[in-house]
């Protein structure tokens, strides 16, 4: 938990030098997260599963996570907690006994 504050007050600190929080209004941060998750995709497209560059992964799923932090950051979410409650309520969409190796979504278990 220390480390993920130290984290998201590096990305406030790197905002607030260049004074870019007035264009970090809710929308914009979530339509970057998606515009960053899409660079992440280009990454593997038209190749094969495993053939992509560590580095580029590297770098664009660090700007995906950025734009989380930053909208989490924005309402005040504590990332810990909102990660634990989804993953509470997946256990109850996927219980172990009908999931387990079966990548059916929970609709159709
Ligand atoms: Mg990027």
């Amino acid at each position: 938990m220390e480390n993920m504050t130290t984290l998201i007050n590096e990305i406030i600190k790197f905002r607030n030098e260049r004074d870019w929080e007035q264009f970090h209004n809710s929308k914009d941060l979530a339509v970057a997260l998606s515009v960053e998750a899409s660079e992440l995709l280009e990454l593997f497209l038209w190749k094969e599963n495993e053939d992509f560059n560590i580095d580029k992964l590297k770098e664009e799923l660090a700007d995906v996570l950025m734009y989380a932090l930053l909208l989490a950051n924005k309402h005040d979410l504590d990332i810990h907690e909102i990660i634990l409650d989804k993953i509470r309520k997946n256990a109850e969409k996927y219980p172990v006994d009908k999931s387990r190796g079966n990548a059916t979504k929970y609709n159709e278990l």
